[in-house]
């Protein structure tokens, strides 16, 4: 292969941001071959994308769906080994003759095998910010030593990291920095008064603005834990401190997100909100590759707005930056919680204003958890989750008690 042209392996290709990283892909047959992809439970999809994209292989997770896939894809005449499991999805992210893995899985499942590409020194495609949010540490610790090389598919890390100098060197003081400015839509919700907020129903949250996404990021993206997310994100990404972070809103959802320098200058990196276009970034960086997105017309978007995030109505920003702050496995806790929460209100088991709450007394009660390895970290997640839990079974009405 030539040098601008990359073997793949996609994680979580069933998903919204495999969706949209094939859609890129098959605008481009001679740079790209999809050499793995993988799936949870969306067996009819993933075997749809087999006969499309023609994989050497596929993961999935559990083995009754691999057997099936694997008789589907027999019969169907295609050479493609079906692999199942953690095993699967690791053997996949970490393949000779890969050089570049999309971490696209949702949530903490991502971690091991995103894990175990930057160990191999992949290319790697990060989405998965609960790898993260979960290890920042560890995972920083992974690249540098394998020499991976990591770049920003979350549109906010890939505006800023777009904004940065190339190469960056280290930190935002080293590279003439001030601020790190996440730009914000605000979700559905932004002009909901406090006690309208406990009536939002699963439906209401899984309806962005703005963007087309995956359930549990709607819901993140509507209680803005997921701007709280990409806040831990964009410490480790950028290595800033928290003071050096900044969110605001910008309903428009145009500009990505912003780096403001010592000398006053802010750049920023505008476009339509469509994923497609910073997974086209990724996929060809340093080059530039058509997405299939259309540039921005700014004078049919008319004006662009801009305003303060409400950390009192929005609680889970603040539990963000207070996890930070307390550092060692805080983040890993609230994580963990968090995806408890979202599930359990989209079960509608959790009224959605009492996600902050379940989400805030799990990380305090946990506050002084530490990580040192892997194994540490995934009982902590464990730990968190069963606390989770144990809160959610005393739930009455929706309320925790
Ligand atoms: P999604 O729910 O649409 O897709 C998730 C993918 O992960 C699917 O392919 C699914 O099969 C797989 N998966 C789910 N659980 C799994 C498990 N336990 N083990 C293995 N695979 C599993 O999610 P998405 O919206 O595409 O988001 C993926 C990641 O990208 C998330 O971390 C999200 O925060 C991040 N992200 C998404 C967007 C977006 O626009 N959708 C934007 C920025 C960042
Ligand atoms: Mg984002």
């Amino acid at each position: 292969m030539s040098k601008s042209s990359h073997a793949l392996t996609i994680l979580g290709s069933t998903g919204s941001i495999g969706l949209s990283t094939l859609d890129v892909v098959a605008r481009h047959p001679d740079r790209y071959k999809v050499v793995a992809l993988t799936a949870n439970q969306q067996i009819e999809r993933l075997f749809e994308q087999c006969l499309q994209f023609r994989p050497a292989y596929v993961a999935v997770l559990k083995a009754d769906l691999a057997a099936q896939l694997r008789s589907r894809v027999r019969d169907a005449g295609l050479q493609i080994e079906v692999l199942e499991g953690e095993s699967g999805l690791q053997q996949v992210a970490t393949l000779p003759e890969v050089d570049t893995v999309m971490a696209a899985i949702v949530g903490a499942a991502g971690l091991v095998p995103t894990l175990a590409a930057a160990k191999a020194g992949k290319r790697i495609l990060l989405a998965n910010k609960e790898t993260l949010v979960l290890s920042g540490q560890l995972f920083m610790d992974a690249v540098k030593q394998a020499n991976a090389c990591l770049l920003p598919i979350d549109s906010e890390h890939n505006a800023i990291f777009q904004s940065l100098p190339h190469p960056y060197p280290g930190n935002p003081a080293a590279a003439g920095v001030r601020k790190i400015i996440l730009t914000a839509s605000g979700g559905p919700f932004r002009e909901w008064e406090s006690s309208s907020l406990e009536q939002v129903t699963p439906a209401q949250a899984i309806k962005h603005p703005n963007w087309s996404m995956g359930r549990k990021i709607s819901v993140d993206s509507a209680t803005l834990m997921n701007k709280g997310l990409e806040v831990i994100e964009a410490r480790w990404l950028f290595d800033a401190l928290p003071d050096q972070i900044d969110v605001v809103i910008h309903p428009q959802s145009i500009i990505h997100s912003m780096v403001e320098y010592l000398d006053g200058s802010t750049l920023a990196q505008l476009g339509n909100p469509d994923m497609r276009t910073p997974i086209a970034y990724a996929l060809a960086y340093p080059e530039r590759i058509v997405s299939g997105v259309e540039g921005l017309n700014l004078a049919a978007v008319g004006r662009l707005d801009f305003m303060e995030p409400d950390l009192e109505r929005f609680p889970c920003l603040r539990l963000a930056f207070d996890a930070l702050r307390m550092g060692g496995a805080a983040s890993a806790v609230l994580n963990a919680a968090n995806e408890v929460a979202v599930d359990a209100f989209l079960d509608e088991r959790l009224r959605f204003d009492q996600i902050a709450v379940l989400n805030e007394r799990v990380m305090l009660r946990l506050a002084d958890s530490y990580a040192g390895n892997l194994e540490d970290l995934l009982a902590i997640d464990q730990e968190s989750r069963n606390l989770a839990h144990e809160l959610l079974s005393r739930v009455t009405g929706k309320i925790i008690v």
